[in-house]
């Protein structure tokens, strides 16, 4: 296997090169105009790219400092599912502002007894004339004060077995009747929240797809590899690699310290494997299937390895907030970070200390490391199901990945 990207005078790198010369300072609606938002998205919205191409899109894009539109969750979950079930109108109206970030998204799924086994959910959504009637609450909405539109999950029958009477919506955060509370962090920062619905009314073209249907696309939401590709930090794609910590910290003359440094590097360069075989099943046509769930599950613990390390390393200042050098070293963790105007810099976050503290947050945040466990014991090691032991039934969920029974 060649583990290289396409070399320098790869013609799909000069393009892009050509591009960035005719926009050496592109704005967020230059790059989603011309398709490099989300390269692997049909035209006109992205470029059709393959994985290489996607990558090499990517890399030019980093290599030329271009910072790109911030809406994690508009551009790597709901679009994806917007492409697979929405229908042209919705399309063409919310896919351009997700992608140049001028509308940011949240994803309205967890309820305080349905995180795991998300399709336990009790939110409902009754149609009334041409609206649905939503009433309901969700909890550690990302986001969500911040956001312009939200993709919510609810019951349309409850008569149904659970997973069958879950619909998808399109929900705006600014409809009567929506309340949101925030919950402070233990980063000092403020990003999630709890949604309350009281009779909000929600016009009946924001439905996705199907009525029923939504399990199927919560599943498309979900199952979204775009991150798996990516060669991002330890922090879901932000913060460092293992490899800026390691350049950091040089010289390490404590051997104790050494044996940790070599450790992470050694986990970096396996992942690195595991998303290089990710990307040949992808180029092949295949589904990444339970790798995704083993690199998620390895990502997340090197992550918190790696940000104790880094604290560890930088001393008495990995106390404190705020510490300037280590300025680009976190993720957007605080909502004054998230917005989609904010420069880079101030997206990037205060200090290591930070990122220390949100890594606590990886092995729970889309699919927690026990759940990953479940997926990778039955689907890869061939064990009995997981049992649901109130229902004495198999037990699945959206975020185990577990097909739907
Ligand atoms: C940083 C972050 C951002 C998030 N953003 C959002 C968001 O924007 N929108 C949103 O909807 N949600 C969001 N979440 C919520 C997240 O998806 C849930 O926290 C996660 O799915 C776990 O659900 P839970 O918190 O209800 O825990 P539970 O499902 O109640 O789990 C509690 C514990 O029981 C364990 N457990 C549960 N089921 C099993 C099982 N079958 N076998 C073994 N162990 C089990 C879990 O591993 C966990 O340790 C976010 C979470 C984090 C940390």
């Amino acid at each position: 296997m060649d583990f290289a990207l396409p070399a320098d005078d790869d013609p799909r790198r000069r393009e892009v090169r050509a591009w960035l010369d005719d926009h050496p300072e592109p704005s967020a609606a230059d790059l989603a105009a011309a398709g490099y938002v989300a390269p692997h998205w049909p035209a006109p919205y992205g470029i059709d790219a393959d994985p290489i191409h996607q990558l090499i899109v990517d890399d030019e894009l980093r290599h030329a400092r271009v910072r790109m539109p911030v809406n994690p969750i508009g551009i790597g979950w709901a679009g994806p599912t917007l492409l697979f079930a929405g229908s042209a109108d919705q399309q063409e109206r919310y896919l351009p502002p997700i992608l140049d970030g001028s509308e940011f998204w949240c994803q309205l799924f967890s309820e305080p007894g349905s995180g795991s086994d998300l399709a336990n959910l009790g939110t409902r959504a009754i149609r009334d004339g041409d609206d649905f009637v939503v009433n309901g609450q969700k909890i550690w909405t990302s986001g969500a004060h911040i956001s312009r539109f939200g993709i919510l999950l609810a019951r349309t029958d409850s008569e149904a077995p659970k997973h069958r009477g879950i619909s998808y919506f399109i929900c705006p955060m600014d409809a009567d009747g929506i309340e949101i509370r925030p919950i402070g962090e233990m980063t000092g920062g403020h990003t999630f929240n709890e949604v309350f619905f009281t009779d909000v009314r929600i016009p009946a073209i924001n439905l996705v797809g199907d009525l029923h249907d939504g399990w199927r696309l919560a599943k498309v939401t979900l199952g979204n590899e775009r991150i798996s590709l990516s060669s991002g930090g330890v922090l879901w794609g932000n913060g460092p690699t293992a490899l800026d910590v390691i350049e950091a910290a040089r010289p390490v003359a404590d051997p104790l310290l050494r044996q940790r440094y070599a450790q992470i590097y050694i986990e970096h360069r396996v992942l690195d494997l595991i998303r290089m075989r990710t990307l040949t099943a992808r180029l092949k046509g295949e589904q990444p299937g339970a790798e995704a769930s083993v690199r998620k599950l390895l990502a997340d613990q090197h992550g918190q390895v790696v940000m104790n390390l880094a604290r560890d390393t930088i001393g008495a200042d990995g106390m404190l907030t705020g510490v300037e050098q280590a300025r680009g070293f976190v993720p957007g963790t605080d909502s004054a970070n998230l917005g989609p105007d904010k420069p880079e810099s101030e997206m990037t976050g205060p200090s290591w200390h930070d990122g220390f503290l949100f890594s606590a947050a990886l092995t729970v945040g889309g699919g927690t490391t026990e759940v990953q466990r479940n997926i990778i014991a039955e689907r890869v090691l061939g064990l009995p199901h997981d049992l649901d032991v109130q229902r004495g039934q198999p037990w699945s969920s959206v975020r185990a990945g577990a097909d739907v029974p």
